[in-house]
């Protein structure tokens, strides 16, 4: 090669920055144009100048605090889990990653209690699995039932109403549970294709009973969808077993793992569903058509479609694989007892559980009435800024009304639960009354 042609809107360019137009001919050795390219750049460094300076805050370390998050979420996570998502990527195409994900599969459906094959975690927080959920299931003018029992249902039937559905509440007092009755005459009424549910409603701090909602909604021809974000792992819950047709979850509640991962499942009569619509879900990147083959669930070879968060999902495997090593039961029994030791230590403060029947407590997030005379939030700025430790105030319907404690996973320990109390107390000394 003994010379290069310029042409079009370089040459064009060159010449506008002032430098002669011989490069033009096909002769010009390589050494000249070399020379030309930086009294190119240097120009170039004089005519476009940066608006935007580099942010003077990038330019120095990135500072994490140590907290103890002791609120609805996210959860403290564990060195192992820490560890795998800290390790270098490999591609989400790449066949271990494939292997990586089937474990993935099959440790949600160990934690999940179930043999459905259309089984995944969707990539994005607990939210994206309850937009997958419902994006792939209601077609615009399908009736869809609403249990509202917190803030869960309410975001539920925001989401069903923007993709069309016809949406019918239901909607009982924070702090209480659905009777069989209640849901019953609901699915008679309003003739539902589908019923959501919460299953742990960690803005009130109850737990739903599950048993006998699935064979309901089947007896009056409707699909099950359960939220499990804030139980899954710390309350019993038995996918098949209860009747639940579509069941999702999060990564960073009891499974103490970074958020951006969330579990999701759809048993045959769901699938049925998805795979008969008349309409396209409106969404590409949640359409269960993609994300069945994405993750090896349709039998024919996988397709890119997006790409995973691929160092999200090591953690993932390991939050997952820590919950098969240690067992549910033991698990479930862990967050019981443990939630239990904390309403007494509570009571003997003088503060009062939010939700009456002992029943309906919800182990993993316990909900205390806000006491008399008390704002939330200077409760639980003071325990922040003297003990970094997180418990927060209500949400939707339990703004003002609650403070919240998760005990979750790995932060489920009695050292914990002291740890809360004895800020707790403090923070009753010490914070004003300032409300009459
Ligand atoms: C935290 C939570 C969610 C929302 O999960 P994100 O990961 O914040 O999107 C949904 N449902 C319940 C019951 C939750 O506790």
């Amino acid at each position: 090669m003994s010379g290069v042609v310029l042409r079009g809107p370089l040459l064009a360019h060159l010449t506008r920055c002032g430098l002669p137009a011989q490069v033009e001919r096909s002769s010009a050795p390589l050494a000249q144009l070399g020379s030309q390219c930086k009294a190119f750049s240097r120009s170039m460094s004089v005519h476009i100048e940066l608006t935007v300076p580099p942010p003077q805050a990038l330019l120095k370390p990135l500072v994490v605090p140590k907290k103890l998050l002791l609120g609805p979420g996210p959860s403290n996570i564990s060195s192992r889990v820490q560890e795998a998502g800290g390790k270098q990527v490999i591609g989400h195409m790449h066949s271990e990653m494939f292997e990586i994900m089937n474990e993935i599969k099959a440790g949600i459906q160990y934690a999940f209690q179930t043999t459905n094959k259309l089984t995944m975690a969707i990539s994005g927080s607990g939210h994206a699995a309850m937009e997958a959920a419902l994006a792939n299931v209601v077609e615009p003018g399908d009736v869809v039932l609403i249990g509202i029992h917190g803030v869960w249902g309410e975001r539920a039937a925001d989401i069903a109403e923007r993709i069309g559905g016809d949406v019918r509440r239901c909607v009982i007092p924070p702090g209480q549970k659905f009777t069989l009755q209640e849901i019953e005459q609901a699915l008679v009424h309003h003739k539902p294709s589908l019923f959501f549910i919460t299953h742990g409603e960690s803005s009130s701090g109850v737990v739903q009973e599950m048993d006998g909602i699935g064979p309901l909604c089947h007896k009056h021809n409707c699909l099950l969808l359960v939220d499990s974000v804030a139980s899954l792992g710390g309350v019993p819950l038995y996918m098949d077993k209860q009747g639940i047709d579509i069941l999702y979850s999060g990564s960073q509640k009891v499974l103490n793992c970074p958020p951006g991962t969330a579990p999701l499942s759809f048993n045959n009569k769901a699938c049925q569903k998805i795979f008969n619509r008349k309409t396209k879900p409106t969404s590409l990147y949640l359409d269960m058509s993609w994300l069945s083959n994405l993750w090896g669930c349709d039998g024919s070879p996988r397709k890119y479609h997006h790409t995973t968060p691929v160092t999200g999902l090591f953690a993932l495997r390991e939050a997952l694989a820590i919950l098969a090593e240690e067992g549910l039961e033991k698990s479930w029994k862990l967050h019981q007892e443990n939630a239990e030791y904390l309403y007494k230590g509570i009571q003997e403060l003088g503060l009062e559980l939010f939700v009456k029947d002992k029943a309906s407590r919800l182990p993993t997030v316990t909900t205390i009435a806000v006491p008399d005379g008390y704002e939330w939030k200077d409760i639980t700025d003071f325990i922040m800024k003297k003990y970094q430790i997180e418990i927060t105030g209500g949400l939707g319907p339990t703004i003002g009304k609650v403070l919240r404690i998760g005990l979750m996973g790995i932060n489920c320990t009695k050292t914990n639960a002291d740890l809360v109390l004895g800020a707790l107390k403090d923070a009753l000394k010490q914070c004003k009354k300032s409300k009459h």
